[in-house]
């Protein structure tokens, strides 16, 4: 067997396009992780294909990010956009559609890291066909985790759960986000089944790039005004209404210089559209009409702007499996008022980098809005020590370099019998992370 010397990986993300832009529909934390690894992998020498599902006639087939990472949209099913609980049905063509794209590039990928239980069940179908595949998986969010919460399960609830225990076993390694994902998974996945923890990361370089009285001016907003910032899709898990009925209980609501800022969200007539209109009609019910604005999908050159203007970023969801609002929002030089579960827990600590307030608490929520409002001082030294945790623990290219590792570990395991194991290396001639 002859050991590849610069081993081509491939990411799997069915639904989440790693090319889109975010913060619309569905697309959110998942495309942000897809696109940023496999950008940073590439800096680090591996050649890295990202798959996703072709969701219109218009997109192009292959989108090159940077000479040795590109997305690739697959055929599989209707091209237009399907939301992830119909997608199931698709896989099967989407497995076929990924082998016919091998076959006519001359590629064999050694490794596939799989994103989210649709794209586990492809990497197990591969698997399947190809027994040398390594198989990594992230899961972004927990069926076990999320159908605790609901109060109707969707029709493939069963489906879900048992392919995501059956990844948790046969995968070659799963990568929980934070401690706290991997011990759902140990209580309500599986005690089988290999876990490191790896966390997702951010953009140091371009968040934290731009300072609050600067950012304003560019925003045309006053120093005066108090800005609570919400940023995300519009997805009631995601808790808007805890945030804007604590806004409504705020006491600094009195000073009439507070505002929220509710970034994300695409136009009426979207699939997030019905959760936006609830809020919406929150909002006028409050009679917080004047002091909230709806900005819609933030793009990717404003983001710094947004949160480096704000004082406070909230993350009211219900759940969390990491949150990557939290650590853009901290690298910024923002605290971070969040929900006091999963992987929040992890990111964020309390009293020093921001709060954590129970989920769906509107009353504690406003508390600890207040708390930091009332402290300008203490805000800003939060936002310093944010700033910090994100640089030692969470930027992108930390990230992909733990993921290397474990890549290159499991591909030596697997060629352990060739004497050219040693060879299994990125390639050293190193791209630049875009
Ligand atoms: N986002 C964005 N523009 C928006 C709203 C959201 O770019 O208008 C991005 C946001 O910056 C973050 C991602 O969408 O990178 C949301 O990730 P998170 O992990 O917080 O939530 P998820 O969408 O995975 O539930």
């Amino acid at each position: 067997m002859v050991t590849p010397h610069h081993p081509h990986i491939a990411l799997i993300s069915v639904h989440g396009d790693p090319a889109v832009d975010i913060g619309k529909e569905e697309a959110g934390g998942q495309n942000v992780y897809v696109r940023h690894v496999g950008e940073a992998l590439a800096g680090l020498g591996w050649q890295v294909d990202l798959f996703t599902r072709r969701t219109s006639d218009d997109q192009a087939s292959i989108v090159l990010h940077t000479p040795r990472c590109r997305t690739i949209r697959l055929a599989a099913g209707p091209a237009r956009f399907i939301p992830r609980d119909r997608i199931f049905d698709y896989l099967p063509t989407f497995v076929e559609a990924f082998l016919l794209f091998q076959h006519t590039q001359g590629v064999t990928y050694d490794l596939v890291h799989t994103n989210y239980w649709l794209s586990s069940w492809v990497g197990m179908e591969l698997k399947k066909r190809q027994p040398q595949l390594c198989q990594v998986h992230t899961y972004h969010s927990l069926g076990a985790v999320k159908y605790q919460t609901m109060e109707i399960v969707p029709a493939i609830a069963e489906i879900r759960l048992v392919v995501e225990k059956t990844c948790m076993e046969a995968a070659d390694r799963i990568v929980a986000t934070s401690p706290q994902e991997r011990e759902h998974m140990r209580s309500l996945v599986s005690s089988n089944g290999k876990i490191d923890v790896i966390p997702c990361g951010t953009d140091t370089g371009r968040f934290g790039s731009v300072d609050q009285i600067t950012a304003r001016q560019k925003l045309g907003i006053d120093l005066e005004t108090q800005i609570v910032l919400y940023i995300g899709r519009f997805d009631r898990r995601k808790g808007i209404e805890t945030l804007v009925r604590a806004i409504g209980k705020s006491k600094h609501r009195q000073g009439g210089k507070l505002r929220l800022v509710i970034g994300g969200g695409s136009r009426p007539g979207h699939s997030d559209g019905i959760e936006r209109q609830r809020i919406e009609d929150i909002v006028a019910d409050l009679d917080m009409k004047q002091m909230t604005l709806f900005s819609g999908r933030i793009s990717d050159e404003e983001l710094p702007l947004h949160y480096a203007a704000a004082d406070i970023t909230v993350v009211p969801s219900h759940y969390e499996p990491f949150g990557l609002v939290a650590i853009e929002s901290m690298a910024s030089g923002t605290p971070v008022v969040a929900s006091d579960v999963g992987g929040l827990q992890f990111t964020i600590q309390p009293h020093v980098t921001g709060l954590l307030a129970p989920p769906q608490n509107a009353i504690e929520f406003a508390w600890a809005i207040d708390q930091i409002l009332d402290d300008p001082v203490w805000r800003a030294k939060m936002g310093q020590a944010a700033r910090q945790r994100v640089e030692a623990y969470f930027s992108w290219r930390g990230v992909a370099e733990q993921l290397s590792s474990l890549y290159k570990l499991l591909l030596k395991l697997k060629f352990a019998d060739d004497d050219n194991s040693e060879d299994i290396q990125p390639d050293d001639r190193k791209a630049s992370v875009a």
